[in-house]
């Protein structure tokens, strides 16, 4: 009973992600789905399994399950731009199948329950970012998070500019286009890196997928609470955050809220227990 009570939620996660692999597998008719979501829950679970066995390194092997699967397996062998460029395309195209999936389940509406769980777990891009020197921004964070909003646009007028030009070899095309997208996604991401001592620096300023991701995840079910009886305001939280959220506030519109990518840092470090 003990055991079953502290391991619900790994198992909570697999069944959930079980019914979303069952359901697009019986749908789609299609048993890549059923591996595909298989894998990916049995690689989330594994990891807050670890974290719960307190293994420090839990999140990073979450990352590197998922990130590398997406990254080398589906985009790299499988050929599939699961980039936003990948989305649009799928979209433009009426296509209901893979980058368009992917970014309804990780992206769209599965935020409303895990908020940027994606950002902390499976992000490709993250995963290497997250190796850089910088894990706690040394640098308070700066008023430019609008340069999202032209990658944003960036993203949509390449795909919409290719499909209204006369472009043969569409599929050959969107490859490379994965390819170029992820060069130049790692350059800036590790270039700001360093110019802002924040290894976070690109998630915070650049990255477009957040143009989709803070606005769902206000509405998050899964957040992190403060227990205001056992906080002492000591302000370690918001001093390690990667992402420079106020913790310590409740409220939905806690400073930078819509950043917290469930990394859990406030929480293993927090000295109260309090979070
Ligand atoms: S903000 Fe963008 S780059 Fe950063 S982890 Fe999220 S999806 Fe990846
Ligand atoms: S680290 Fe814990 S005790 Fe300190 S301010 Fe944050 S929640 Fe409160
Ligand atoms: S340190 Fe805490 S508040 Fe900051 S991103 Fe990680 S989980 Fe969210």
């Amino acid at each position: 009973m003990h055991l079953s009570k502290r391991y619900f939620l790994p198992i909570l996660i697999l069944a959930l992600f079980e019914a979303v692999a069952v359901t697009l597998w019986l749908s789609k008719d299609n048993l890549f789905y059923l591996l595909n979501f298989s894998y990916i829950g049995m690689a989330i679970a594994l990891g807050i399994f670890l974290y719960l066995r307190k293994y420090r390194h839990a999140r990073r092997v979450v990352q590197l399950l998922v990130g590398l699967y997406m990254l080398v397996y589906l985009g790299l062998i499988c050929r599939e731009n699961m980039q936003i460029e990948g989305f649009w395309y799928y979209l433009f195209c009426g296509v209901f199948e893979a980058a368009t999936i992917h970014y309804a389940v990780a992206k769209i509406f599965g935020p409303l329950i895990f908020g940027r769980g994606w950002c902390g777990y499976a992000c490709w891009t993250a995963m290497v970012l997250d190796f850089l020197p910088y894990p706690v921004p040394a640098q308070p964070r700066k008023n430019i998070g609008w340069l999202r909003y032209i990658t944003f646009a960036a993203s949509l007028l390449f795909v919409a500019v290719l499909f209204l030009a006369p472009i043969g070899h569409m599929q050959s095309v969107m490859f490379w286009a994965f390819i170029a997208g992820n060069a130049v996604y790692y350059t800036a991401g590790i270039v700001l890196a360093f110019l802002f001592e924040d290894n976070r620096a690109f998630c915070k300023y650049i990255c477009p997928i957040t143009v989709f991701l803070k606005p769902m995840s206000y509405f998050s079910l899964l957040r992190i609470r403060c227990d205001k009886e056992k906080c002492i305001s000591c302000g370690k939280c918001k001093r390690i955050c990667p992402m420079n959220v106020d913790v310590t506030d409740n409220s939905r519109k806690r400073k930078n809220g819509t950043e917290c990518i469930l990394c859990m840092e406030c929480v293993k470090n927090c000295p109260q227990n309090a979070l």
